[in-house]
């Protein structure tokens, strides 16, 4: 069975950087549940940052800063690290990441200057899975991400 990598936080693990989730409730998810098919994964914890942790950005030079100023590329590297290596493992060409997140977002990011302002961009493991070739979707994109999966697994029409 074709299995796909879904955010934590979609999932409903508290594990957003404010303590908080963004449980996705959708008829599908329901089903993909009950199929066994979803690996769920948090790139920021799995990095190592604890939660509740500070909101971070990425900047303009590829840098990601938290908003008290701490550098925390290497923690955001080895979550996409880690997440592209579980989808090697489960061989996961497809994943549902929360949008707008410097790690899981796939069309849209914050700028870096922690003003709420988003604009055009991806999160640092979107961008390692895309560049290994995983079709990543954020919860917008849902009943894409379903078509996709119909038309390559018989067994989502089950
Ligand atoms: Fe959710 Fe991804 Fe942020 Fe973890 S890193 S809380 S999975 S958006």
């Amino acid at each position: 069975m074709e299995k796909i990598l879904i955010s934590a936080c979609l999932y409903g693990e508290a594990v957003r950087y404010d303590g908080q989730h963004n449980r996705l409730t959708h008829r599908v998810l329901q089903q993909w549940k009950a199929q066994d098919r979803l690996i769920v994964f948090c790139p920021e914890v799995s990095g190592g940052l604890p939660t509740p942790r500070p909101p971070a950005e990425i900047q303009p030079d590829g840098q990601i800063k938290d908003s008290t100023g701490a550098n925390v590329t290497a923690a955001f590297q080895a979550g996409a690290a880690r997440a592209l290596a579980l989808c090697q493992q489960h061989q996961i060409q497809l994943a549902l990441l929360k949008e707008n997140s410097p790690s899981c977002g796939s069309q849209f990011i914050y700028n870096g200057r922690f003003a709420g302002i988003k604009m055009p961009g991806q999160g640092q493991t979107t961008a390692v899975l895309r560049a290994h070739g995983i079709r990543v979707f954020s919860e917008n994109q849902i009943d894409e991400l379903a078509a996709v999966l119909a038309a390559s697994d018989p067994l989502q029409s089950r």
